[in-house]
């Protein structure tokens, strides 16, 4: 993926089982504390981005490159990867994070009392954590017109092998009075947002689901995030850097454990990406309602996956899948070898997942935990409206390594990786090597070992003191030489 930058930021959400030891509130402060004041892992934000929302010291950039903060509206622990241009790279930085978090800790002696959880549906409050993709795109205004319809269909689509799965479903009800938010104090309002503004009630009718956020996602495209569940945010705003080139900003997706659901997930949507900015995107493809089609094929129980088209005719998801795959097939074969590996596996995963959808659950998120869940309940005699069957939902995402159900999948060898727990340790600590990310990695681990010098770092621009500024505005350049003359004298 030569051409194209990336990088995922992922919502925590924290899991206190003892009272005693703080609130959620008070933890994930302590544990950003740790992360930064000790000069671990990275470097504190001394001033507020005054672009953002984020007060200063609510997190900074870490020696990885990426950055943990505190999201000012919700309390709860963020992380983004460092931009990366290489998939294996993105899975890694993104496991990083999970076990960077579950570190910090184990070395505050929270754990197992304390746990985060990468799950984007809180089955209890009907809240929902982001985890938010970024793609570079040179889309620039051709995005609402072409390029958005091209690429829905294939965004509402792609949950059959990205989903993360989960049990039951929500149902939003009727938007209630705009008072409600009045008397919810700031940081609770985008935290509990939809379950208030738009009523969210538990939907008995549904057993598990494919998409964790599809029954919250109620808009394709919107530029305020914060009041609006939507597909996607253009975020027209910042990162217009290089060469007219734009970050579009996926806000629907859902943070995947499994590394190969990841790696699918990500690959498919930069060559779907790839055809639309060729122009050479398949036609006929929009379909008749998004978010309609987002939550049929979430919920679709049959698993035939059935779409409607704006044309009138019907399609499986798979078929529909189908028809970006061979466009991406007669044009990008043979392009670079991660293009080759990712043509392959989504064209056995479509083969899998119509030949037996259950097949996959060695590979996709979903489809392992609807294994493990059905087995559970067999086992137990438990059915899908207990708990129980919510709190394995939730322990499926736990971010350590030695408590989450995933990794115990993992550990039996019941789930395909794709890097080695070497090169993950790695990435907690060393920036990737091919993007702009590493400059940026390079004064960090400088500023470290130099404290008492006032610095802000950004994802385009370091400063130091109030003379030296550093513009990193090209991703693709790892700015080495610039970095390291930036950095002499200091
Ligand atoms: P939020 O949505 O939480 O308000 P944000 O989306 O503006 O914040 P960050 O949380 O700081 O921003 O995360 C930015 C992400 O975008 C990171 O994962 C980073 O790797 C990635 N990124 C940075 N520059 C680019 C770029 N030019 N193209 C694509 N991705 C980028
Ligand atoms: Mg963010
Ligand atoms: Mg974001």
């Amino acid at each position: 993926m030569e051409k194209r930058i990336f990088g995922i930021e992922t919502e925590f959400g924290c899991m206190v089982r003892d009272p005693s030891v703080g609130t959620p509130e008070e933890i994930v402060e302590q544990v950003k504390d740790y992360a930064f004041y000790d000069r671990r892992y990275g470097l504190i934000d001394l001033h507020a981005r005054d672009y953002a929302f984020e007060p200063a010291r609510a997190g900074g950039f870490l020696r990885n490159g990426g950055r943990l903060y505190i999201d000012a509206v919700g309390s709860h622990e963020e992380y983004a990867t460092p931009e990366c241009c290489d998939l294996l790279d993105l899975v890694r930085y993104d496991r990083a994070g999970r076990i960077l978090l579950s570190r910090l800790l184990k070395d505050l002696q929270l754990s197992p009392v304390v746990s985060f959880h990468n799950n984007s549906i809180d089955h209890f409050g009907g809240h929902t954590f982001g985890c938010h993709e970024n793609y570079l795109v040179q889309l620039e205004d051709r995005f609402f017109t072409d390029a958005l319809s091209s690429l829905l269909p294939f965004l509402v689509t792609r949950q059959i092998f990205a989903g993360v799965g989960r049990v039951g479903g929500h149902r939003l009800t009727r938007p209630s009075s705009k008072n409600n938010i009045m008397t919810l104090s700031e940081h609770e309002v985008d935290y509990v947002w939809v379950s208030n503004f738009y009523g969210v009630e538990i939907d008995p009718t549904v057993n598990f689901q494919l998409s964790q956020r599809a029954d919250h996602i109620v808009k394709t495209i919107s530029s305020r995030v914060r009041f609006n569940r939507a597909i996607i945010n253009p975020k027209w705003d910042s990162y217009y850097s290089y060469s007219n080139l734009h970050r579009l900003h996926v806000l629907f997706g859902e943070s995947n454990m499994s590394e190969y659901a990841l790696m699918l997930k990500v690959g498919t949507t930069c060559l779907v990406l790839d055809l639309i900015e060729d122009g050479i995107a398949p036609p006929d493809v929009e379909v008749a309602d998004p978010l309609e089609t987002l939550r049929s094929v979430s919920r679709d129980p049959t698993m035939k996956w059935i779409v409607r088209l704006r044309n009138g005719r019907t399609i499986s998801a798979i078929d529909l899948q189908r028809r970006y795959l061979d466009a991406a097939k007669r044009y990008l074969y043979r392009r670079d070898p991660q293009t080759d590996l990712v043509l392959r596996e989504w064209e056995t995963i479509l083969d899998d997942l119509e030949r037996d959808p259950l097949s996959t659950a060695d590979r996709l998120d979903w489809a392992a935990k609807f294994v493990l869940y059905r087995q559970y309940m067999e086992e137990t005699g438990a059915s899908w409206q207990d708990d129980v069957m919510q709190s394995l939902d939730l322990e499926y995402h736990n971010a350590t390594p030695e408590e989450g159900l995933f990794y115990g999948l993992e550990q039996a060898g019941l789930m395909r990786r794709l890097v080695t727990d070497e090169q993950v340790e790695e990435a907690l600590t060393n920036p990737p090597e091919n993007t702009r990310a590493y400059g940026r990695g390079l004064i960090v681990a400088q500023l470290l070992a130099h404290p008492g010098l006032r610095y802000v770092i950004d994802w385009d621009a370091i400063y130091i003191e109030r003379n030296r500024q550093l513009d990193l505005k090209n991703p693709f350049h790892t700015y080495e030489k610039e970095a390291m003359r930036f950095l002499r004298g200091v």
